[in-house]
C-alpha cells in the first residue's frame, strides 16, 4: 500500500483527525493507496495557508517571477509524466498509453500560461474630465478553490491551476474521493518547483462534505469546479450564498452528426474513439450518433464492427484499447442505464455485456427515440445511441435536443455545410471531421447545463483576475471636489 500526504502551507501533512481512506485499483479490485481523510478543519487550514501566501511573498512576486516558476513546474510534470501516469492508471483504470500521452502534454499548459503571466496589463482610460487620470489594474481574484472529478484529475486540475497561478492567485485543490492519489503525487512537484508555501494546497477527503466545505468557505474568493451537473448546481448555490465567482465545467451528451457524403471510415473511427476512449468516461464523449438515414445501416455496421474488436484488458498493457469502468458506483450506474434502455425497447447493435470485473463491452444502441432515457441522460460510460435523420434542419434540431451543450462534431465533405452546421450546434466546441482534440490555447467549456465560463485559451486567465479602476485627481485640490465630469 502506498501512503500519500496532503499539502498544506508547504508541508506534507495527514488529516487533523488522523483518519485515512483507501483508493481502489478498478482493474485489480485491490486497495493500493492510503489517502488522508481530510474534513472541514483541514479545509480551514488550507484556505488560511492560501490566504497568508497571497498576503505574503507570493502577492509581491512579479508576473515574470510567476512565469519562471510555472515553466519549472511544467518541466517537472513532463519529467515525471511516467510516474504520474501510473498513479492515474492505478486510481482510475485508465489506459497507461493514453495517460502517458496526456501527462507528457500536460507541461505545455504550464508553459502556455507562463507566457501570459508576464503580460497582464491594465489600461489608461480616456477621462471624462481633464483633471483626472483614470487607469485600471488587473489583480488576482485571490484564493481559488479548484474541485475536480475522477476521470482526468491532473488534466482538469491543470486547466484551473495554470491560469490561476499565472494570474497571481493561490489555490486549494480538492480531487475526487475516487481518484485522489495523482493530485497528491503532483503536489510534491509544486514544492520542488519552488513555489512559496501555501500557494498551492491539496486537501483530500472520503466524503463529499470535504468538497462542500471548500465550495462554501467564506475564505475562498472563487470556485473553479469540474464534475457532474448535479454537483455543479450545489457548488453554484454555495458560491452564490457567499457571492463568490464560479466557473463550472459540467457534463455533456454530445452529438456526432454524420451526413451521407462523409468519409464513413474516418467517421466510424472518430465516433468509436469519441465515445469509447477512456471507457466513455469523458465529459466530451460523443455519445449521440445522429446519422443520415441513407448511411445509417452502413455506419452502424462499421462502428459496431470496430467496437466489437476493441481489446479490453489490463490498462497497463500497451495492447489494451479499453480499460474497466473507474469505480463500482459508476459501473452500477452504467449497468442501470443499459437495463432501462432494454426495458424501453432499445436494440443492442453490439456489446451490452459485462465480461467480468468492472468491464462493460463497448455498446451501440439503435431503435431508441428522443424520449429514451439513455439518449437524454449522460451515461458516462461506453454507450453510444444512434438516431437517424433525413434533412439538415432535422439533424440540427436533434443535435440541439439536449439540456447540455459541451461539444459536438459534424462529419461531411461539404465545406459549406460543415461550417453552417457547426455554427448552428449549441455547444462550446464543435469539431469538423474530427473529435476529442483539445489544446492549452483553445477555449473549452459548455452552453446551458454543461457549465459556466471557459477554461483554456487566452481569456481563461480573466476568470482569475479582478479589474480595478483607479481615478487620480490631478489639480492638487484646487477644484471643487463635488463636481465630477
Ligand atoms: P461529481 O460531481 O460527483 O464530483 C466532482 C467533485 O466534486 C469531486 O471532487 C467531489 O468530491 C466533489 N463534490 C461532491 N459534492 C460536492 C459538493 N456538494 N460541493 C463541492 N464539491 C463536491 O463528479 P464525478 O462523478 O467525479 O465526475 C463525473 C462528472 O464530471 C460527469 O458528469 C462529467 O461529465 C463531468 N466532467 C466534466 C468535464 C468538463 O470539463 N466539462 C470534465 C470531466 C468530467
Amino acid at each position: 500500500m502506498e501512503r500519500f500526504a496532503m499539502l498544506i502551507a508547504g508541508k506534507a501533512v495527514d488529516a487533523v483527525s488522523g483518519r485515512t481512506f483507501t483508493s481502489q485499483n478498478p482493474y485489480t479490485g485491490q486497495p493500493w493507496a492510503l489517502i488522508p481523510d481530510g474534513g472541514p478543519e483541514d479545509v480551514d487550514a488550507a484556505v488560511a495557508a492560501a490566504r497568508s501566501a497571497l498576503d505574503g511573498p507570493w502577492g509581491e512576486m512579479t508576473g515574470f517571477a510567476r512565469a519562471s516558476l510555472l515553466r519549472t513546474l511544467g518541466d517537472l510534470v513532463a519529467r515525471d509524466a511516467e510516474k504520474l501516469a501510473r498513479l492515474e492508471v492505478n486510481d482510475s483504470g485508465k489506459l497507461y498509453r493514453e495517460m502517458i500521452g496526456q501527462l507528457t502534454a500536460l507541461g505545455s499548459w504550464y508553459h502556455y500560461y507562463a507566457g501570459l503571466a508576464d503580460k497582464i496589463e491594465g489600461r489608461q482610460i480616456p477621462s471624462p474630465n481633464p483633471n483626472y487620470l483614470v487607469y485600471t489594474r488587473r489583480e488576482p481574484v485571490g484564493v481559488v478553490a479548484a474541485i475536480t472529478p475522477w476521470n482526468s484529475p491532473l488534466l482538469l486540475m491543470t486547466w484551473k491551476l495554470a491560469p490561476a497561478l499565472a494570474a497571481g492567485c493561490t489555490v486549494v485543490v480538492k480531487p475526487s474521493e475516487h481518484s485522489p492519489a495523482s493530485t497528491l503525487g503532483f503536489a510534491a512537484l509544486v514544492t520542488e518547483a519552488g513555489f512559496p508555501p501555501g500557494v498551492v494546497n491539496v486537501v483530500t477527503g472520503s466524503s463529499r462534505e470535504t468538497g462542500a466545505a471548500l465550495a462554501g468557505h467564506t475564505g475562498v474568493d472563487k470556485v473553479a469546479f469540474t464534475g457532474s451537473s448535479a454537483t455543479g448546481r450545489a457548488v453554484a448555490v454555495a458560491a452564490a450564498q457567499n457571492l463568490r465567482k464560479v466557473t463550472l465545467e459540467l457534463g455533456g451528451k454530445s452529438p456526432q452528426v454524420v451526413f451521407p457524403d462523409a468519409d464513413l471510415a474516418a467517421a466510424a473511427n472518430g465516433i468509436v474513439a469519441g465515445v469509447f476512449a477512456a471507457t466513455g468516461q469523458t465529459c466530451m464523449a460523443g455519445s449521440r450518433l445522429i446519422v443520415h438515414s441513407d448511411v445509417h445501416d452502413e455506419l452502424v455496421r462499421l462502428v459496431s464492427a470496430r467496437a466489437a474488436e476493441i481489446k479490453l484488458g489490463d490498462p497497463t498493457d500497451p495492447a489494451t484499447e479499453m480499460g474497466p469502468v473507474a469505480n463500482t458506483p459508476q459501473f452500477e450506474k452504467v449497468l442501470g442505464f443499459l437495463e432501462v434502455a432494454r426495458d424501453e425497447g432499445a436494440t443492442v447493435a453490439c456489446g451490452g455485456a459485462t465480461p467480468g470485473g468492472l468491464f462493460i463491452q463497448p455498446t451501440v444502441l439503435t431503435g431508441i427515440t428522443q424520449q429514451s432515457t439513455v439518449y437524454r441522460e449522460e451515461v458516462f460510460g461506453p454507450v453510444l445511441t444512434v438516431l437517424p435523420f433525413t434533412s439538415e434542419d432535422e439533424a440540427v434540431k436533434l443535435a440541439n435536443d439536449t439540456p447540455y451543450g459541451l461539444a459536438g462534431a459534424v462529419w461531411t465533405k461539404d465545406i459549406h455545410r460543415s461550417h453552417r452546421v457547426a455554427a448552428r450546434i449549441k455547444a462550446g466546441t464543435v469539431w469538423i471531421n474530427a473529435y476529442r482534440v483539445v489544446a492549452p490555447s483553445v477555449p473549452f467549456g459548455g452552453y446551458n447545463d454543461s457549465g459556466i465560463g471557459r477554461e483554456n485559451g487566452i481569456h481563461a486567465i480573466d476568470e482569475y483576475l479582478e479589474e480595478k479602476a483607479v481615478w487620480v485627481e490631478l489639480s492638487g485640490g484646487t477644484r471643487d471636489p463635488f463636481v465630477v465630469g
